[in-house]
């Protein structure tokens, strides 16, 4: 496979950006070697620099649920754009977007856009605090909200701590005021509650699928809405990842549990840069203008992004649409784990809808950060290598999820979870597993 391109091109960005990019993990820091360069998308397939073709199971993170390029998708960025990009004014755009979601999805009766998931978490956390007149946020080990300062704390030792800074350049303070607690634990959360009465509200991923594929029991999620409601705290759930994804009302919707706030990014903008939040009518009257919370952006709801976010969730209403997306993955997902079984490698396949994960573990149950084994690893790396020379490309971390894609069809699938499982028996011949 060439790469010269690439790196002829990741030489020249190691001069304009720190570490050659503008997202960490696109480093390969985790995988070794050094990142390929895209070029163009086309359904399921992705194009480099050096016009290799791959399978894309990383789907630009999440975002590309009808795969690259849709021609929808692309229609209506088109027709948008020849009105103009921007008018730091209402549009009709923005309408349409909020009336499409709002009609559909039963959890919202009011939603704010913004740019990122970022900046929606960060919005949604400062809503809660200024609704409650409290200032602690409880966390879970093992979540990731996007790199809101409060929020990029792992966990100290203990069942219930303050968090520390994962990064330099976040004051102590504002890490302290963040609680952090297991996922799949109800009495740490309890704890918590009861140790803190200043705690403004609970976050969570739901689908937990930044750092593996957490999935958590329906048991667990309903405990954790009623201790929300015993304490008087409110409940956030982060579906940046699976808002539209595992279901058009996301996790909501696939757990039936009514959330206080929720916030979206990744799919909602059809590949574009979009997030929100949104929750009841009383607690989104908080928002200025209309409340005292401030929160603004400039180019927020800006109306290519919303033509582009509006063709995207429009085809995802289409009839069976989550349905035949889930049973492909299960299929995929199937193939891989008969070969594991069949060859006795320590190696599970986590699915929900459209979202999977490699766990390279014999533990039983992977649903806390905690029970992922770090020296795993090594075999994702292996894995990754052989993946990509042999076109398909997997994000660049052994704790990054996969998503399939409507663009995804059977054949695709097939071949893929061939070349996997061949990609499997590298990794045990390498590792004599
Ligand atoms: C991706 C992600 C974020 C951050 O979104 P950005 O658009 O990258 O800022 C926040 N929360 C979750 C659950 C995410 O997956």
């Amino acid at each position: 496979m060439k790469r010269e391109k690439s790196q002829q091109l990741y030489s020249e960005a190691l001069q304009y950006f720190p570490g050659g990019v503008n997202s960490p993990v696109r480093a390969f820091k985790a995988v070794g070697g050094t990142p390929i360069f895209a070029a163009r998308g086309n359904g399921s397939r992705l194009y480099d620099a050096d016009s290799n073709e791959f399978i894309d199971f990383c789907c630009s993170w999440g975002p590309l649920i009808l795969g690259h390029n849709p021609a929808e998708v692309r229609q209506a960025i088109i027709e948008t754009v020849e009105l103009g990009t921007s008018f730091g004014m209402p549009t009709e755009a923005e309408n349409r977007l909020a009336g499409l979601i709002l009609s559909q999805h039963r959890y919202l009766e009011k939603i704010r856009f913004v740019s990122s998931g970022t900046e929606a978490v960060m919005s949604a956390l400062r809503l809660a605090r200024g609704a409650t007149g409290k200032s602690k946020i409880l966390k879970f080990d093992g979540c990731y909200h996007g790199h809101v300062d409060s929020l990029l704390v792992n966990a100290g030792s203990g069942l219930v701590t303050f968090g520390v800074s994962s990064s330099a350049g976040i004051p102590p303070e504002f890490a302290a005021a963040t609680l952090v607690v297991p996922l799949n634990n109800l009495e740490a959360i309890e704890t918590a509650l009861q140790q803190h009465n200043d705690v403004a509200a609970v976050i969570i991923e739901p689908i937990p699928a930044n750092n593996g594929l957490l999935l958590q029991t329906a048991d667990y999620l309903r405990g954790l809405r009623e201790l929300c409601t015993r304490y008087g705290v409110l409940l956030i759930f982060d579906e940046v990842i699976s808002g539209f994804r595992v279901g058009f009302e996301g996790a909501a919707g696939y757990y039936d549990i009514q959330p206080d706030l929720i916030t979206f990014g990744k799919i909602i903008g059809g590949g574009m840069p979009v997030g929100a939040y949104g929750g009841s009518k009383a607690l989104m009257s908080h928002i200025a203008p209309e409340g005292a919370v401030y929160q603004a952006g400039t180019l927020s709801g800006n109306p290519v992004a919303m033509a582009a976010g509006t063709a995207a969730l429009q085809q995802c209403l289409q009839p069976n649409f989550y349905d035949t997306l889930a049973k492909k993955t299960q299929t995929f997902c199937q193939l891989i784990r008969q070969h594991a079984h069949r060859k006795h490698y320590p190696v599970k396949v986590h699915q929900i809808g459209s979202i999977f994960w490699l766990a390279f573990s014999q533990h039983s149950a992977i649903r806390s950060a905690a029970d992922i084994d770090a020296t795993s690893m090594r075999y994702f790396k292996q894995l990754h290598a052989f993946l990509l020379e042999h076109g398909i490309y997997f994000g660049p971390s052994g704790y990054e999820v996969g998503f399939v894609s409507a663009a995804h069809s059977t054949s695709d699938l097939a071949l893929a979870a061939a070349v996997i499982c061949a990609g499997l028996d590298d990794m045990a011949s390498t590792f004599a597993l």
